[in-house]
């Protein structure tokens, strides 16, 4: 049987519930805290808030919108996915009631929150995994970290440090039940190969679940776009993007589950890089790419660590 070339989220779907299931993006209205820092560099809200998302509805009203406009028959059952600015900013007291509301469906199968490092209240992990082993669904906390490379951290204007995320890892770990995801940047102007593929493997050696890889997006109007009109942000060309998953993949464990591999945006605020490609087309040609060169997800993080047992 050929290895798994790549651990995506459908084929983690349908591994554990036995069908694809739909994600619907849930907006509390609780701004970024780090808005009042300036906000991270690439940051542009409006770049990543799907059309169906009004942030003034209930969220019940979300979540029936999110129904008719994305998941549109195609899926039946759906992750409520609070990506939208940092919903942990809100009281964990306030916060629980909302989350468990929206448990009650039936067709919701669990929570993503996407969230920062330094969010992450010291009530919360417990009262999170209070809620998942309640409700017997599951929670997947994404920390957005980006690098685990200082410079890059303070070129972002992300605010946190490397040590504010270890601390949040360590407390999530430590409640139980929970699952936890991390989300990085490939392409932060002065970042390596060699750098990105540290962040890469100190990241995946965490015992995390899940990964969101994103190549650096310059979108209209934001701090990062300022300085890509000074000449000093490359961006990646395709092939050159698609060469370095080549690369990173085979160092990423099998049992992590790949949400993403690379940004998207809405087309109106995206400025560079234009691939011009769907996503669709993006993992065909990706997914080729690793045939062609028997490459695949684990092929090398696994080995080391067989390499490790056996020594
Ligand atoms: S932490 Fe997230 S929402 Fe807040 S400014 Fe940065 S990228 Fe935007």
């Amino acid at each position: 049987m050929p290895p798994l070339r790549i651990r995506t989220f459908s084929h983690h779907c349908r591994e554990r519930y036995g069908q694809t299931i739909g994600k619907i993006p849930l907006d509390l209205g609780i701004p970024c805290p780090n808005r009042n820092q300036g906000g991270c560099l690439y940051c542009h809200p409006a770049s990543f808030t799907p059309f169906s998302l009004r942030p003034a509805d209930s969220l019940a009203e979300q979540l029936r919108r999110g129904r008719h406009f994305l998941l549109r028959g195609r899926f039946r059952r759906y992750f409520a996915y609070f990506q939208q600015e940092t919903p942990t900013a809100l009281a964990t007291d306030r916060l629980m009631p909302l989350l468990d509301s929206v448990l009650e469906d039936p067709d919701c199968v669990g929570l993503f929150l996407s969230t920062r490092p330094d969010a992450i209240a010291a009530d919360l992990p417990a009262a999170l995994a209070a809620l998942v082993e309640r409700s017997g669904k599951h929670c997947l906390i994404e920390l957005g970290l980006q690098s685990i490379h200082t410079a890059s951290l303070q070129l972002l204007n992300r605010n946190h440090d490397y040590a504010d995320f270890l601390d949040a890892v360590r407390r999530i770990q430590a409640a139980g039940s929970l699952e936890l995801g991390v989300h990085l940047i490939l392409g932060i102007p002065g970042e390596s190969q060699a750098a990105m593929l540290e962040t890469v493997r100190t990241v995946t050696g965490l015992g995390i679940q899940a990964l969101k890889l994103h190549h650096l997006q310059v979108i209209r109007g934001t701090g990062l776009h300022a300085l890509y009109e000074q000449g000093q942000v490359p961006v990646f060309t395709l092939e050159g993007y698609l060469e370095l998953l080549l690369e990173l993949l085979p160092h990423i464990p099998a049992a992590v589950t790949l949400h993403r591999l690379w940004s998207t945006a809405h087309p109106d605020l995206l400025v560079a890089p234009r691939w011009q490609r769907l996503t669709g087309q993006l993992s065909q040609r990706l997914h080729r790419l690793m045939e062609g060169r028997d490459l695949w997800q684990g092929q090398q993080a696994d080995l080391g660590g067989l390499l490790e047992e056996r020594s």
